[in-house]
């Protein structure tokens, strides 16, 4: 009886250790990705004269988004179709080159997670926004696994903290703001419903000088994470918590909304019509 009993501590013992390292690889995965390779090699791409050219990225190494980033594909062909965008989409990074960089009106990081970009290709997209260009993130490209200084530091302004887990996705009335450039809120109602996965920063971008877009009220979700200290944690994002949020970043401009979990937000009007806006924004050519 003695010997069954150490047999079934042990059994228990090994099953709650093989659950800890999953657990832990699990968490890496979210938070790093892997394994991380790099593209290199300049992609040959011919850019049609007279169209705003479009770098649409859905490389992952962290969470893969796979339904919002195939949806987003679609949505993006279509405002490309209308607008008569010149549309180039790729999950590889050899485009970020300064030369090619250069000949794109804006580059949408369409649910890019983890580091997806090597050294010098950061820096290429770094100048490239400080020097003009200008550079959109949906949701997951807002997330903490990037490791990457200068594109929190501009493109959100904060860092991500969590996002709600009970349940991870909920409703909530999304609210337009009055900003500075009424061209990004043209034709935007001034509230929508939707459900999606809120992320929670540690600070209001609002306090970090960014235009606030789009808001919900955080006080009317429940925003706990899924860690013992993760709940009730809304970091100044509470009342007014911010789900769209722009700025200047250099001569460039930098848009980032967190809304865009899963396909159903690419359903939504409204949430189209704000990332056409921001593109057309961005290189200041709205027409109507
Ligand atoms: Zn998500």
């Amino acid at each position: 009886m003695k010997r069954f009993f150490k047999i079934l501590l042990w059994t228990l013992l090994s099953i709650i250790l093989l659950l800890c390292i999953l657990l832990a690889g699990f968490i890496y995965k979210i938070k790093n990705g892997f394994p991380v390779s790099f593209e290199t090699e300049a992609p040959s791409i011919h850019f049609p004269a007279n169209q705003k050219a479009v770098l649409l990225f859905s490389k992952s190494t962290g969470f893969r988004h796979a339904e919002s980033i195939e949806a987003g594909k679609t949505v993006f062909e279509d405002l490309a179709k209308k607008n008569n965008w010149f549309l180039y989409s790729t999950e590889e990074g050899g485009v970020f080159n300064p030369e090619q960089l250069a000949k794109f009106d804006a580059v949408v990081f369409n649910n890019s997670t983890g580091r997806v970009l090597n050294d010098a290709q950061q820096e290429a997209l770094e100048k490239y926004v400080e020097q003009g260009g200008s550079l959109i993130g949906i949701h997951g490209s807002g997330d903490d696994s990037h490791h990457w200084d200068w594109y929190e530091k501009n493109l959100l302004g904060s860092k991500f903290s969590h996002h709600a887990l009970h349940p991870n996705v909920q409703e909530a009335d999304v609210v337009l703001h009055a900003v500075p450039d009424s061209l990004l809120s043209a034709s935007l109602p001034s509230t929508w419903k939707h459900t999606d996965e809120w992320y929670v920063f540690f600070e209001n971008p609002r306090a970090k000088g960014f235009n606030i877009l789009y808001t919900i009220d955080g006080e009317k979700i429940n925003p706990s994470g899924n860690l013992l200290w993760m709940t009730d944690k809304n970091f100044g994002m509470g009342k007014d918590h911010p789900v769209a949020w722009y700025r200047a970043t250099g001569k460039g401009r930098t848009f980032y909304t967190s809304i865009g979990h899963d396909a159903l937000a690419w359903k939504q009007e409204p949430f189209a019509k704000m990332l056409e806006n921001a593109i057309k924004w961005e290189s200041g050519k709205l027409k109507k």
